[in-house]
């Protein structure tokens, strides 16, 4: 059975994210997203949330599951029997960091690899911190995740929440 991890932030997931994730779980037999509890970052979703908002997302995708990690990622990829680590690259700007985190991995952990992915021309430019920004602002975000998704990201602003105090 492939096994293949996805680890990201997804604060919150984006359409972009779940291109990714779709086309992952075309090619791997089992997907598990990796939802990063970053102790150094203060995210708009707590990791519990995160994990909610991927499952809702991905329920239809049989192979897909979600859980939370801390910690490396080689480890969180081998707790998950995992070989591959799966990444979206969006622009050259993803790239250097990308592939800096990659050889790393690799000489940690030789037998797991990085498959990289690029992103849907559609959703090259979309980041979750791009959503969070024209949301704090009122702007529309529909367009950039999924309704329900959307729905969360406005509610979590409108309780008063913003970028700068989370
Ligand atoms: P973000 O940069 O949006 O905060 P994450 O840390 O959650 O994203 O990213 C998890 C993975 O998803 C990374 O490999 C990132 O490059 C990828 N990713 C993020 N947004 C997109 C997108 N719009 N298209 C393709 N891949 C993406």
């Amino acid at each position: 059975m492939k096994t293949a991890v996805y680890p990201g932030s997804f604060d919150p997931v984006t359409l972009g994210h779940y291109d990714i994730i779709e086309r992952t779980a075309k090619i791997m037999d089992r997907v598990v997203i990796g939802v990063l509890q970053n102790k150094s970052k203060t995210p708009l979703f707590s990791a519990q949330e995160r994990v909610k908002m991927l499952e809702e997302v991905t329920k239809d995708l049989t192979n897909v599951e979600v859980r939370c990690f801390d910690g490396l990622l080689i480890d969180f990829a081998r707790s998950c029997n995992a070989k591959v680590i799966v990444r979206g690259l969006r622009a050259v700007t993803d790239f250097e960091y990308e592939l800096q985190m990659a050889q790393t991995n690799r000489v940690i952990a030789p037998e797991i690899d990085t498959l990289f992915l690029n992103t849907n021309l559609k959703y090259s430019y979309l980041s979750s911190s791009i959503v969070k920004e024209i949301a704090e602002f009122g702007g529309d975000i529909r367009g950039f995740l999924h309704p329900q998704i959307a729905q969360k990201v406005i509610e979590k602003f409108a309780q008063g929440k913003n970028l700068e105090t989370k």
